[in-house]
């Protein structure tokens, strides 16, 4: 957990713009076809309440289901992959994706996520926890 200011971040063109008000966990990679898929690598996200998250522009954010009871909020004017939605989850959850944060973002890593479907053209090469699954 890091310090617990408000932290800003947008797309890269600012269509899309967000705060976030707690302390933030750290950074989940996930390796998933799924994340490959919608972002063009691995995913790089901070889960946070929604209570604790606050929308402050949205006027170019498109959603996308990728899987059942999930969707991908995603800016359609620069195609910047912001936010991993849990549809029907009680909790309440919203993923932001790491790199939309300004900095100093106060992140740090925490752990990899579904390894086992990683593309082949790279190693992950820190020593974070890594899991096949999640
Ligand atoms: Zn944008
Ligand atoms: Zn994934």
């Amino acid at each position: 957990m890091s310090n617990p200011d408000t932290r800003k971040g947008s797309c890269h063109c600012g269509g899309v713009a967000f705060e976030v008000r707690s302390d933030v966990p750290d950074v989940t990679f996930c390796h998933c076809v799924d994340c490959r898929k919608t972002t063009g690598h691995f995913h790089a996200a901070v889960g946070i309440k929604e209570k604790n998250f606050k929308l402050t522009k949205d006027e170019t954010l498109k959603w996308y289901a990728s899987s059942e009871n999930v969707r991908r909020g995603f800016c359609e004017r620069c195609g910047g992959n912001l936010f991993y939605q849990r549809e029907g989850n009680e909790t309440s959850y919203i993923a932001v994706q790491a790199g939309m944060f300004d900095v100093p973002t106060g992140l740090t890593g925490g752990r990899h996520i579904f390894v086992g479907e990683k593309s082949d053209y790279y190693e992950i090469g820190d020593d974070l926890p890594k899991v096949d699954r999640w």
